[in-house]
């Protein structure tokens, strides 16, 4: 037998973790990393964050699971806080980002095909190099064809435009169309926002011919781009969102937030979760929330979103060779790298020969993604080894 106990679906590399403190992570061997990676913008409040591990801990001693037969206080907590703080009337809690995609699909075809519809509108327009996560309908939702191979038939009901195309678009639009469901901010792609154009078009198409907006905000969201949702800073509301990732910052777990309208069809019997709003999860995206959701703490990630930028702005001059441009926005910033500097290379050589994880993306990004907690002392140990990556990393010669 080859085949490895773990089911050998990740590249996984030689940094083994087993313990965290705040912003750096701690391998077998006792060795540091500064974790700029965030477990894929998940560890918003870095590791072992007192507030987010005692109230995980409490809850675990009074009641971790009990299904959705049940009256869930915890959940209508959590909720309402959602609803608060948001464009949302009302949220489903999921374990994971692609089943908040998947409730958010269903949530817009369901609202076509009720009461006042028209079921004929089942199609969701998508954009070129979109990630929604790894289910069927998901993978299906996404034009990578990386992430088809070997898994045909995909599901119908998905047309792909490309990102930030407001054109394009519109020009998909046809009767069968139910709205369009779009990352705010590109993650996997490469760190690319949208223009603020594209998504206020976004919204004006949904109102002119009754689509749903959907947006995925699984790695957006949740104060990452400096706002508690990238939304907001668009000048836009969706019809329905999902979000995940950072929600539990380190606990699985997501939700799909709608508005009463979007959410008509979603009535009792339509959809459900085993495990999804347990009291465990609802404690630790309490927690999350208690920190995050916060003016001075929203002001504390615009502000050390900008000194990153800053700083990254300042370095690619001296490594005009590798360094192309700094995009994104907040705590979710991108370093495009020159052709010649394979992002992957890039990233191993920054993780094995100077202790910083980071995260490769599409278009040859390095994806920044640092706890929101982060100080200037660690944006300054950040720049000191990246420029220090830069200065010793191989490029290939030229041809
Ligand atoms: C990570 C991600 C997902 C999928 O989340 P999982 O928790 O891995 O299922 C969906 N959408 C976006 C934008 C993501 O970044």
């Amino acid at each position: 037998m080859t085949i490895t106990p773990l089911m050998p679906v990740y590249p996984r590399c030689a940094v083994r973790p087993v313990r965290g403190e705040g912003c750096y992570l701690i391998g077998e061997r006792g060795e540091r990393y500064l974790d700029f990676a965030s477990g894929i913008a998940v560890n918003l409040l870095g590791h072992g964050h007192p507030h987010l591990t005692q109230a995980i801990q409490k809850q675990a001693e009074t009641l971790i699971h009990v299904s959705n037969l049940y009256g869930s206080p915890q959940g209508e907590h959590l909720a309402q806080r959602l609803v608060d703080s948001t464009f949302a009337d009302t949220v489903f809690f999921t374990n994971s980002g692609a089943e908040a995609c998947e409730c958010a699909i269903k949530t817009a075809r369901a609202y076509h095909q009720s009461e006042g519809g028209d079921p004929n509108r089942t199609v969701l327009i998508t954009f070129r190099n979109a990630f929604h996560g790894r289910t069927m309908a998901t993978i299906s939702a996404s034009n990578q064809e990386k992430m088809h191979k070997g898994f045909a038939p995909l599901l119908p009901g998905f047309r792909y435009v490309d990102f930030d195309d407001l054109e394009g678009a519109k020009a998909a639009i046809g009767p069968d169309v139910a709205g369009f469901l779009v990352e705010p901010v590109q993650g996997e792609g490469g760190v690319r926002p949208a223009s603020p154009e594209f998504m206020k078009g976004l919204r004006a198409l949904c109102d002119e011919h009754d689509l749903m907006l959907v947006l995925d905000e699984v790695q957006c969201g949740v104060a990452r781009t400096g706002t508690l949702y990238a939304y907001e800073q668009y000048g836009i509301e969706p019809d329905i969102m999902a979000t995940a990732k950072g929600i539990g910052g380190g606990f699985p777990m997501g939700a799909c937030l709608a508005t009463e309208k979007a959410a008509r069809g979603m009535v009792v019997g339509t959809h459900g979760s085993t495990y999804g709003g347990n009291p465990l999860a609802m404690a630790a995206g309490e927690a999350v929330l208690d920190v995050v959701d916060n003016p001075e703490f929203l002001a504390h990630v615009r502000n050390m979103g900008e000194r990153l930028r800053g700083a990254l702005e300042q370095l690619i001059p001296n490594h005009d060779a590798i360094f192309d441009s700094v995009r994104g926005m907040g705590l979710m910033l991108g370093l495009k790298l020159k052709d010649r500097a394979e992002n992957r290379a890039f990233v191993a050589h920054l993780r094995d020969h100077h202790g910083l994880l980071t995260v490769a993306a599409g278009e040859n990004v390095v994806r920044i993604l640092p706890p929101l907690v982060i100080e200037q002392a660690h944006i300054d140990e950040f720049i000191e080894r990246l420029s220090a990556g830069a200065r010793d990393f191989a490029l290939p010669e030229a041809a």
